[in-house]
């Protein structure tokens, strides 16, 4: 028996015209960068929580939201996940928190990392892995705007602002970039799943 084929790309109901794609990921984006940052203003939720500071927001809003919506989030979680990398130092908040346990101190840098990654990979299933967007009129505008292109140049604009201009360093950028790669690996081999 065939099993149903999973739709790819972007689907036309969220998000009719291509041109509209790259402003859902990038207000996403910019959601997805300030969320994990909630734990501050959350009861039982120390800074750098283990709940926000993690693949759960990216997931979630995979679940629910539209995808060009989803993946941006997801892709702005990853990308605070990564610049949470390289604080000056592995102390106090800059570890990651478990409610009521405190820090898991030497563990943080490991947590953040996959789950940057994690956040990448839910970033790329939601824009799409492959192919043209399906939706797209013109094979050009297809070529030029592929979900995996649009992601690549939204990521890199997106943490070029948010970590070259807002945090004046450079090494993160590249590690968003690492990310991004490790995130596509990720989402190839991950179980199908989602919508
Ligand atoms: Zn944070």
């Amino acid at each position: 028996m065939r099993r149903p084929q999973r739709r790819r790309g972007w689907r036309a109901a969220d998000f009719d015209h291509a041109a509209v794609r790259p402003f859902a990921l990038l207000f996403g984006a910019a959601v997805g960068l300030w969320f994990p940052d909630i734990d501050q203003t959350v009861p039982l939720l120390d800074h750098r929580s283990v709940v926000t500071h993690s693949v759960l927001p990216a997931l979630l809003a995979a679940l629910w939201l539209p995808r060009a919506l989803a993946a941006g989030i997801a892709m702005g979680v990853a990308v605070t996940l990564t610049a949470d990398l390289f604080p000056e130092r592995w102390v106090g908040f800059a570890t990651i928190h478990l409610p009521l346990f405190g820090s898991i101190a030497g563990a943080s840098p490991v947590w953040l990392g996959l789950n940057a990654v994690a956040a990448m990979a839910v970033a790329h299933r939601c824009a799409g892995l492959r192919g043209a967007p399906t939706t797209a009129r013109a094979g050009t505008a297809a070529w030029l705007i592929g979900p995996d292109r649009m992601l690549f140049a939204v990521t890199a604009g997106v943490a070029a602002v948010y970590i070259v201009l807002g945090e004046g360093k450079l090494v993160p950028l590249a590690a968003v970039l690492a990310v991004w790669v490790a995130g596509r690996g990720m989402a190839r081999w991950a179980p199908a799943g989602g919508r």
